[in-house]
């Protein structure tokens, strides 16, 4: 089941255009959105979990029109948001069981065969005991996908999830995404590049509310291939550089200024080619000009 953006826009009040004319086909699996603080993810992330209305446009999930059937979508959504607040005195099996509660699960064998296969699919049962107000930050993300998964989601949206967590709980993470999104829509919204090359068989680069690229990490790296180049130069140069050049990123080494370029042709000059990767993707859309 696909779920089809089209031509979705929204004009907030004071003016800001946070989505023009947003169209995207996004299949099963983990799809990645990715774009800096203020491109519009939030606002397209809010749209799709019914949160908040557009001004035009559509969006399908399968047969469901999300803006118009917002309780059928809502049977079939699991959404973590970027912020969530927990009941920090109860622990994560008596929250869950609360929750499938809620959902209508009024037999307590099946709720407790379903919490439990929860909490060991999130790596919780250990901790299932521990009030949540004593859980890292990875633990808290874990329990949120946990409770996202109560209703059986056909569509799970997260916003920013790896914000703030460390190496291991981030890969731990993104290990419990990919299992999901092989049955699943996942989309994950984040400004940090390396989510998406790990986790995603598609992608898309927004700013400014529009798309700037859709496709498929590795191939979107493929087409670059070649194109980058590197040189280390001296501090008083950068700005000459950057006027003669497409600079997409720059660091400082041992105090002196590397910069990348994007060039269709081999710029000479001390510059050496080195391999493409998603960050050049990125960069090269919100800032090339090649
Ligand atoms: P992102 O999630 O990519 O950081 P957002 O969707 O939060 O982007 O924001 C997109 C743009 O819309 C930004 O310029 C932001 O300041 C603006 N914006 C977001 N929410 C509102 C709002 N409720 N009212 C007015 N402007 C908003």
């Amino acid at each position: 089941m696909n779920l089809v953006i089209d031509n979705l826009s929204k004009t907030y009040t004071n003016g800001t255009k946070a989505l023009q004319n947003i169209s995207l086909d996004i299949p099963t699996g983990m799809f990645g959105l990715l774009g800096p603080n203020g491109a519009g993810k939030s606002t397209l992330m809010r749209t799709i979990a019914t949160l908040q209305d557009a001004d035009n446009g559509s969006i399908m999930l399968g047969n469901i029109d999300v803006l118009k059937e917002k309780n059928e979508i809502r049977k079939v959504l699991g959404y973590l948001p970027q912020e969530f607040g927990l009941y920090p005195k109860v622990s994560a099996a008596f929250l869950l069981d609360h929750l499938a509660i809620l959902k209508g699960l009024s037999n307590k064998k099946q709720r407790k065969a379903l919490v439990e296969a929860l909490l060991h699919k999130t790596n919780l049962y250990d901790h299932r005991k521990k009030n949540l107000g004593g859980y890292s930050g990875g633990m808290k993300q874990r329990f949120g996908i946990a409770q996202a998964l109560l209703s059986n989601p056909k569509l799970i949206i997260v916003d920013e999830p790896t914000a703030g967590l460390d190496p291991a709980e981030r890969n731990r993470f993104y290990n419990l995404l990919s299992e999901i999104g092989e049955n699943t829509v996942v989309i994950l919204s984040t400004h940090i590049v390396d989510d998406v090359k790990e986790l995603c068989t598609n992608m898309a680069i927004i700013n400014q509310g529009q798309v700037l690229l859709k496709g498929n990490p590795i191939q979107s790296i493929a087409q670059l291939e070649g194109n980058i180049y590197r040189k280390t130069i001296e501090k008083p140069e950068l700005a000459i550089y950057k006027k003669e050049y497409t600079v997409i990123a720059e660091k400082f080494m041992l105090g002196k200024p590397v910069i990348q370029v994007l060039s269709k042709n081999n710029p000479g000059n001390g510059f050496k080619a080195i391999p493409a990767d998603l960050e050049h993707v990125y960069f090269s859309n919100l800032f090339g000009k090649n």
